[in-house]
């Protein structure tokens, strides 16, 4: 067993977390775009996808964690935060209460996870200009003012999807390596 080499440097745990209907399920899978081996933790009831990048010189493998419908019941267990390096912080840009619920899923995140976590807040469905309900400043504004990092992006077309993830891991790895 010991003698199997690892085919990767570090492997960093993200969490996808938010309201229902955001779009998180569809970020994952948009960035997976096939290179993907998605696995199912049944013993608590989320899913995770692996996927390796390359930083500098180093193999990262990451392993995304979706939530899988939990948050409904707001059943998530201390166990989907367990040892997470990042979080997606995902609200719909088109639906206004999932951006006010962003504090309580903030407030969750940080009373479970790491201190040294690394945010980022996503509003995804950038696609949906015309049904805006939250403006791109506000969201900045909210990132800012709770120190993380914030972008706009669309799972169904695909735009900022891999930034989200990658620039997330960049900072993970400048602050562990
Ligand atoms: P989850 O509950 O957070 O995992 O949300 P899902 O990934 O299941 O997406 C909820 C709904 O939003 C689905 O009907 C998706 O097709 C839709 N959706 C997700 N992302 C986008 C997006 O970027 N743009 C648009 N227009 N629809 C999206």
């Amino acid at each position: 067993q010991n003698a199997v080499k690892r085919d990767y440097d570090y492997l960093f745990k993200l969490v996808l977390v938010g309201d229902s209907g955001v779009g998180k399920t569809c970020l994952l899978s948009q960035y997976r775009r096939g290179e993907f081996n998605y696995d199912t933790k049944h013993t608590i009831g989320v899913e995770f996808a692996t996927k390796e990048l390359q930083v500098q010189d180093k193999t990262i493998k990451c392993q995304i964690w979706d939530t899988a419908g939990q948050e409904r019941y707001r059943a998530i267990t201390k166990a989907y935060y367990r040892g997470a390096v990042a979080a997606l912080l995902v609200y719909d840009i088109t639906d206004r209460e999932t951006f006010t619920n962003l504090k309580r899923w903030l407030s969750e995140v940080q009373s479970h996870a790491d201190r040294d976590i690394k945010l980022m807040v996503v509003g995804n469905k950038s696609d949906m200009e015309d049904s805006r309900a939250v403006s791109p400043d506000e969201g900045r504004a909210f990132a800012e003012q709770h120190n993380l990092y914030f972008v706009e992006a669309s799972a169904l077309k695909g735009d900022a999807v891999s930034f989200a993830f990658e620039s997330l891991v960049e900072k993970v790895f400048e602050h562990h390596v």
